[in-house]
């Protein structure tokens, strides 16, 4: 391991990514994952430089995972202390109106974190978690948020504000503040260099399509609109998460069918999306069933491509034509069938895909547009971890 490591961590609502990372090589030495958190079939991925590991069994909170973590690396061979870990990284959620940078976590920071909780609880305390426990473990290195409100801060007011009283918002924090902003800024700023273009000429359509999805249309550098809003829970079809739906139905839901808003925010945040739809949250599950002829699981792909088509649809015109799509995250990167009928029957928009670029295999940035496709359309595996560690080192 070289002397500027990062230790990156994506502490998660049932999981934690974590990666030690030089940022400048982006060699990762150490990267894993533990899921399942809280769940009987808990289970721990730990891949370093000479194998991999796998743990099973329950894996209680993410105290406990973290602390696992911290042991597996210490168990490389070498205390933490001199494994020259220069600065931590934290992914963070909400960042709220208060938190546009990448920022230096102290007490008051991870208090401003955990008081955002309202606004995306399902995220929020999992990263305070995170923060307070890394902080104990490594308390001699500087810990650095980096949010993924950050990007999508310079919104343009048009696209930010919520069409509701004026007053009620402000008073309120209302407005779309978006996610994923670190993997949009990352994946469009690889776009850029993949096809050798200047960032600040280009216009793009980034979908990061993962657990949570979320699309932005970016202009030249700049964010102009994106999909989720105030919280992670609008725009997109997710695993679990409904997106867009008219506000109507949860007065509907309250008046006529009893239940109240913690009841409300359940399902449209846990029980819903392509799980309330089909009973699975995972896209490869999903496959799997429509594979079996399950008529659920087909209409929840369907639902899923319609408004994936009608997002590419809204910022195309937003963008006023568009030089690039982009996909990222695990279903963006893999999935064959989502990218092949997201954008199928636009060939009048300028866009074709490339049925044997689509479906090649192996990974990597990648083009799979026609060569008489005037839009490009690319796949590009997003890496924030690799952003965050850059972030953070600024700071060691
Ligand atoms: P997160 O939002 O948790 O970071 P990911 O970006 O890892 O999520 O994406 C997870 C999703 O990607 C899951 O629905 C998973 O099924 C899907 N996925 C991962 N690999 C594949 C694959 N090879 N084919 C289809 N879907 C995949």
């Amino acid at each position: 391991m070289t002397a500027g490591t990062v230790l990156v961590l994506n502490s998660g609502s049932s999981s934690i990514k974590f990666q030690l990372i030089d940022p400048e090589t982006a060699d990762a030495p150490a990267h894993g994952l533990i899921e399942r958190i809280g769940e009987p079939d808990g289970r721990i991925i730990f891949h370093h430089t000479t194998g991999t590991e796998e743990h099973l069994g329950e894996i209680p909170d993410h105290r406990t995972g973290l602390r696992k973590v911290l042991e597996m690396l210490e168990g490389l061979g070498r205390p933490l202390e001199e494994v020259g870990i220069v600065a931590v990284g934290h992914r963070l959620v909400h960042g709220g109106d208060r938190f546009y940078k990448p920022t230096l976590i102290d007490d008051s920071v991870v208090q401003a974190v955990s008081d955002l909780s309202v606004l995306a609880p399902l995220h929020n305390p999992a990263n305070v978690i995170g923060m307070e426990v890394a902080r104990e473990e490594l308390p001699d290195v500087p810990h650095v948020g980096v949010f993924d409100t950050a990007f999508f801060h310079s919104l343009p007011p048009a696209a930010a504000t919520y069409a509701i009283d004026r007053d009620i918002a402000r008073e309120n924090g209302i407005r779309r503040y978006g996610f994923h902003g670190t993997s949009h800024e990352y994946v469009s700023n690889r776009a850029a260099a993949f096809l050798r273009r200047d960032y600040g000429e280009l216009n793009q359509v980034v979908l990061h399509l993962g657990n949570g999805a979320s699309a932005s249309a970016i202009a030249g550098g700049r964010p102009l609109d994106t999909s989720m809003g105030l919280t992670p829970l609008e725009g997109l079809v997710m695993g679990t998460r409904s997106g867009d739906i008219d506000p109507g139905v949860l007065m509907h839901l309250n008046r006529a069918a009893g239940m109240d808003v913690d009841e409300i925010d359940r399902l449209l945040n846990r029980g819903s999306g392509l799980k309330g739809l089909s009973g699975v949250n995972d896209f490869r599950a999903l496959l799997a069933l429509i594979a079996d002829g399950d008529a659920d699981a087909k209409l929840a792909y369907d639902v899923y491509v319609h408004r994936l088509k009608k997002y590419i649809g809204a910022y195309l015109a937003i963008l006023g034509g568009i030089d690039t799509i982009v996909f990222t995250g695990g279903v963006g990167e893999n999935n064959i069938d989502v990218r092949r009928d997201s954008l199928a029957g636009m060939e009048r928009l300028g866009i074709v895909v490339d049925p044997e670029r689509n479906e090649a295999s192996g990974g990597g940035e990648r083009r799979i547009s026609a060569d008489d496709s005037q839009v490009e359309v690319l796949v590009i595996p997003t890496d924030e971890e690799l952003a965050i560690a850059r972030a953070a080192v600024a700071f060691a």
